[in-house]
């Protein structure tokens, strides 16, 4: 587990527990939506407004604490900033998984920047699929 408190504060925001609380929810599950997240923080915090997570949410995106993931035909899930990651993300269920980056992908993206003169600084690399589990369960 992180120390969110640091986190928090190495990016100009405060360190409530409310904050604390919905970064840890999501690092136990890796890339949440927002409804998920206020689900797992009602249990701690049961005043909490579902307004007040989603505007916490999205100023720790704008600060860089957390990075939101788009999904085709869904609701964006939400993760931790962690190294660049390539996404496998499934448009049936939703679900997201981590894949480390290759040394080809990022060669390939450096020499299509570098001919552009854009300086990259981040890359996020969504693949929109079916995954394993729900392709079986068309096929059965
Ligand atoms: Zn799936
Ligand atoms: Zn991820």
């Amino acid at each position: 587990m992180r120390d969110y408190a640091t986190l928090l504060k190495a990016n100009d925001l405060k360190a409530t527990f409310q904050r604390m609380n919905i970064l840890e929810s999501i690092e136990n599950y890796g890339h949440m939506s927002i409804d998920a997240i206020y689900e797992e923080v009602l249990k701690t915090h049961p005043s909490l407004s579902l307004a007040t997570v989603y505007k916490n949410i999205i100023l720790m995106v704008e600060k860089g604490v957390l990075v939101e993931v788009p999904i085709t035909g869904k609701k964006p899930k939400y993760e931790l900033v962690k190294d660049d990651h390539i996404h496998l993300v499934c448009t049936e269920c939703g679900d997201v998984e981590d894949k480390p980056r290759m040394q080809e992908t990022d060669t390939l993206l450096h020499t299509l920047t570098n001919n552009e003169h854009f300086k990259l600084e981040k890359q996020q690399i969504n693949l929109y699929g079916v995954c394993e589990k729900c392709q079986m369960e068309v096929a059965s």
